[in-house]
């Protein structure tokens, strides 16, 4: 790289900074004035903010020693505490809701046969050159002379102007060098709604085998703010186009395409589920929301059938895709309590609120969907809404009138019945001590038997009612009251 380069593109810029931010910057400047360092404001915040997007972290780059720098800016910030990697160079300062990264300057070189660069102090612009996009390689002079100046080496400005994703070495070297480039990429393509370019996607798509090197947690991290992105089908899109998905979540791979037998085809449930996806990142922002989605269909390739004369069937796939939701979350590295079961309910439950509407809708239809459901009924019902992509519509009216009139039942038989995380009146202990019974399947049964009697409306939702139920049911099992 030329380094004439560096100088025509430098030039004063304004960025839209709170006043805290500005102080801020005015006092990491002094900073480093005081240690003689030049610094640098560079990457995802000069990015973030000149897109006008919402930022929290700085990152600062200066030619010398980043944690010495850290401590004094802390020095200038009532002492806050630094968290510091001595191995890394790297050091962090938390000022408020600020999170403020530090880093000395440095020259990365990669060997084909290490996943880790060879890391050694450099300039400015050799640490401009080892970022991953033109649009992250965009730095802000803090130092007296020029300070405000925007130090842009590969015209990172017209790339974040054109909405375009570029590397600024070699694309191929940069995914080689570094392969969570290529996810951080597309997660970029989908975040801020930009285009890769041919070449560097290409470069991806070349490269894509090369993502196994990587950590899950990393790719699962990249993959998760695809998922949080304004429209997630850009990005996943990407990454089946990308050879990445094959890898990173196979499963999705066996959604993709239509078969034909007798003239008849079913729907691509690859796209139908980025659709759905879309749908509900419209709706909310709550990522195992949108992870149901994501699954929701999964065990469609596994439940497959053509069935004579009637067509295409994807019996039982909810239960089997709320099966394949604890493998899928293991290997992803996702959380396997609260957000695994949360989505696994989900996707067992997504046909529930639409086979409801098919049959007259029953008070106790409504009664066990909410049971089973109990409070994650609203993200079932967002759930069930997204699932409509029908583009025919009439018929999208008519599922959303007939969602609309299980909401209101909904409603109107938890205002009566309070069914959401309702327990029986009559509980296994009090079986217990009732008959004189230990621990045992008998307990289970006529406890059961007491919860479906009032789903069902068999009984009224009252101690007395279930209490006499009880004692009719146990009678029948020739089992008497201890006293
Ligand atoms: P976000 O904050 O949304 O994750 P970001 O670009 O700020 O986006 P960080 O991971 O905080 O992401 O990285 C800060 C900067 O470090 C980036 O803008 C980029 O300049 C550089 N960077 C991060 N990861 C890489 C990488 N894998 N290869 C090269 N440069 C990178």
């Amino acid at each position: 790289m030329p380094f004439y380069s560096f100088m025509i593109s430098k030039r004063p810029i304004d960025i839209p900074c709170t006043l805290q931010e500005r102080k801020v910057l005015e006092q990491i400047a002094l900073a480093a004035r005081e240690l003689g360092v030049p610094c640098y404001l560079i990457g995802g915040f000069v990015r973030d903010k000149l897109l006008n997007r919402r930022t929290k972290d700085m990152d600062v780059v200066c030619v010398g020693d980043g944690i010495a720098l850290a401590h004094k800016v802390a020095a200038h910030f009532d002492n806050v505490p630094v968290s510091f990697f001595k191995t890394y160079g790297t050091a962090q300062v938390k000022w408020n809701e600020l999170e403020i990264e530090f880093v000395g300057a440095r020259k990365e070189s990669y060997r084909r046969d290490s996943r880790n660069p060879e890391v050694v102090p450099g300039t400015l612009q050799d640490d401009q050159l080892r970022r991953d996009f033109t649009i992250n390689a965009l730095a802000i002079s803090l130092n007296e002379t020029d300070y405000g100046t925007l130090i842009d080496p590969f015209n990172g400005l017209a790339d974040l102007e054109a909405k375009i994703i570029r590397t600024p070495l070699e694309p191929a070297q940069t995914f080689i060098d570094d392969p969570l480039r290529m996810m951080r990429a597309i997660r970029f393509a989908s975040q801020l709604q930009f285009t890769i370019t041919d070449e560097a996607f290409t470069a991806i798509q070349d490269n894509a085998e090369r993502i196994k090197i990587i950590s899950q947690e990393r790719i699962t991290d990249e993959f998760n703010k695809i998922m949080l992105s304004p429209v997630p089908s850009v990005g996943l899109d990407l990454l089946y186009k990308a050879g990445l998905l094959k890898i990173i979540l196979p499963q999705m791979i066996d959604l993709v395409g239509v078969e034909m037998v007798e003239g008849k085809g079913h729907k691509d449930n690859f796209y139908h589920t980025l659709q759905v996806v879309d749908n509900i990142a419209r709706n909310t922002k709550d990522l195992w929301l949108r992870w149901a989605a994501l699954l929701h269909d999964i065990g469609k390739p596994a439940t497959k059938r053509f069935e004579q004369g009637h067509g295409w069937t994807f019996h039982g796939h909810d239960a089997v895709g709320g099966k394949m939701v604890p493998r899928i979350f293991a290997k992803m590295k996702l959380p396997q309590h609260e957000s695994m079961r949360l989505v696994k309910k989900l996707v067992e439950l997504h046909l529930r609120p639409i086979s409801v509407t098919k049959e007259n809708i029953t008070d106790s239809a409504i009664r066990r969907l909410l049971f089973d459901a109990g409070d994650d009924i609203e993200g079932l019902m967002m759930l069930c809404e997204a699932d409509i992509t029908s583009k025919n519509r009439v018929k999208v009216k008519r599922y959303l009138e007939n969602f609309e009139l299980v909401r209101q039942r909904l409603k109107e038989v938890e205002e009566i019945d309070r069914i959401r995380n309702w327990q029986p009146p009559v509980t296994g202990e009090m079986i217990m001590e009732t008959f004189g019974l230990k621990p045992s399947r008998v307990v289970g049964d006529l406890k059961n038997a007491i919860r479906e009697a009032i789903l069902d409306g068999e009984i009224p939702n009252t101690y007395e009612a279930a209490f006499a139920f009880l004692l009719e049911k146990a009678q029948a099992l020739d089992l008497t009251p201890v006293k």
